[in-house]
């Protein structure tokens, strides 16, 4: 399914994808008239599904008032009225929202934001902002030298300030058992020996997907690991930023990943399933705490042209809107578990699976050469590859990840849209 053809568009690779045409529901048709499942909602974006009418129109009706107007000329009333709904999804204080159009800039706003925060109450030596290996986070200078994976960062290290990295809590790769808080603070401690290393006075931030998205695959963090991250943070005065950039916007069937652990951020972040792909949009919240000493200092100095279009603002309301009243939540949590033990079912049938994680309709399989040792497949194998396009040539999408290195270690997301029923899972 994967074509060459000379082009004057590019992205990663010559690698061309078939022509979308057309998309409904979970559906997605190319112009030869094949039908696809959509069977990592694009890149974990089209949350509620293609073409939801009521989205459509309260886009059109937006589009007939104004497409654009810029921030510092002009409020709008769908970013003023996304900003409150967005405020009152978010945890408690967290009260001041920001636009952006997507999750690096969202990332970067985020560690702007603290570095100013930092400096506005005289703790201008703390900059390092310590994030995880592996991770993803984005891929602009800022938000990718905290991105953990080697293959994608190498390249630019010359052009960037290295920033501290502690392993991600991989349990199912270390032997350990995620259900035990023996297990979530053996890897929370390591942040605090990091920071200790670091010099605690030098220190900024942390960043952390509370659900992994594609870097890690779905990881669920080990029992108790989000709550001692928090304390942790607490007792070195660094500030917890969450990205939710994947696992946002009700996918695992809380709106934000972080409730389900019982500890809150500082700063959070989300895109993605925000307006889930009905238009480029994310969003940075920010504790008030932060955000009024920077605005005291003289404002916060960061900001992108088309922040909080209206159009855009407008989307993520009315996709916040079908999330709330069609509790897609509450149904990714419901569809997911159907779909995490039929993935399991699989794994019971087939040893290349080594492990079914994820939560809601965040979820993954990897797949390996040995059950027990967890070792990677050989990479002439190229398992990757062929899957990928197995499934293409099947009707369905699904979104994969190396990980481990070249062609090892691959695992792959399966998260359709959130409107998923039990037959179509
Ligand atoms: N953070 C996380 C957790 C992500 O998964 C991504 C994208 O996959 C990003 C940040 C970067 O988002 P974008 O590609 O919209 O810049």
């Amino acid at each position: 399914m994967t074509t060459q053809a000379k082009s004057h568009l590019f992205y990663q690779s010559r690698n061309r994808r078939p022509v979308l045409d057309r998309a409904r529901g979970i559906y997605m048709w190319d112009v030869e008239g094949r039908r696809y499942i959509d069977g990592s909602s694009g890149a974990m974006v089209c949350n509620i599904g293609h073409s939801n009418p009521r989205v459509l129109e309260a886009m059109r009706r937006q589009m007939e008032k104004s497409t654009f107007g810029y921030r510092l000329h002009f409020e709008t009333e769908p970013a003023e009225r996304l900003a409150a709904r967005t405020a009152m999804l978010a945890p408690e204080g967290l009260e001041k929202v920001f636009f952006v159009s997507g999750g690096s800039e969202a990332v970067e706003s985020a560690i702007k934001l603290a570095r100013q925060y930092a400096v506005a109450i005289g703790q201008a030596q703390r900059s390092k902002v310590i994030s995880r290996e592996p991770s993803y986070h984005g891929c602009t200078l800022g938000a990718l030298a905290l991105t953990g994976y080697a293959p994608l960062v190498a390249p630019f290290e010359p052009m960037m300030r290295p920033m501290p990295k502690i392993p991600a809590p991989r349990a199912y790769l270390d032997g350990l058992d995620p259900d035990s808080e023996a297990t979530g603070h053996h890897y929370a401690d390591m942040l605090e020996a990091r920071i200790l290393a670091e010099g605690p006075e030098t220190v900024l931030a942390f960043l952390v997907e509370p659900v992994g998205g594609a870097s890690t695959g779905a990881l669920v963090p080990p029992a108790g690991y989000m709550r001692r991250i928090r304390e942790i943070c607490d007792r070195y005065g660094v500030l917890l930023i969450h990205d939710e950039v994947m696992s946002g916007g009700g996918r695992t069937g809380r709106f934000f990943a972080g409730e389900h652990f019982g500890a809150d951020p500082d700063i959070l972040v989300v895109s993605k399933g925000f307006a889930a792909g009905y238009a480029p949009l994310g969003a940075m919240i920010a504790h008030d705490r932060i955000v009024e000493p920077v605005l005291d200092g003289g404002g916060f100095l960061h900001g992108f042209t088309y922040a909080g279009n209206p159009l855009a603002c407008a989307a993520g309301l009315a996709v916040l809107e079908e999330i709330e009243t069609e509790q897609l939540s509450g149904n990714a949590a419901v569809v997911g578990e159907l779909l995490k033990s039929r993935l399991e079912e699989l794994a019971a049938r087939y040893p290349i699976i080594g492990d079914v994680r994820g939560k809601g309709l965040l979820l993954a399989f990897e797949l390996v050469a040995d059950r027990g040792t967890m070792a990677p497949l050989p990479p002439e194998l190229k398992a990757y590859d062929r899957l990928v396009e197995l499934a293409y040539e099947n009707g369905l999408i699904i979104y994969s990840r190396r990980t481990r290195g070249g062609y090892s270690g691959d695992h792959f997301l399966v998260c359709p849209p959130m409107i998923t029923t039990p037959a179509q899972v």
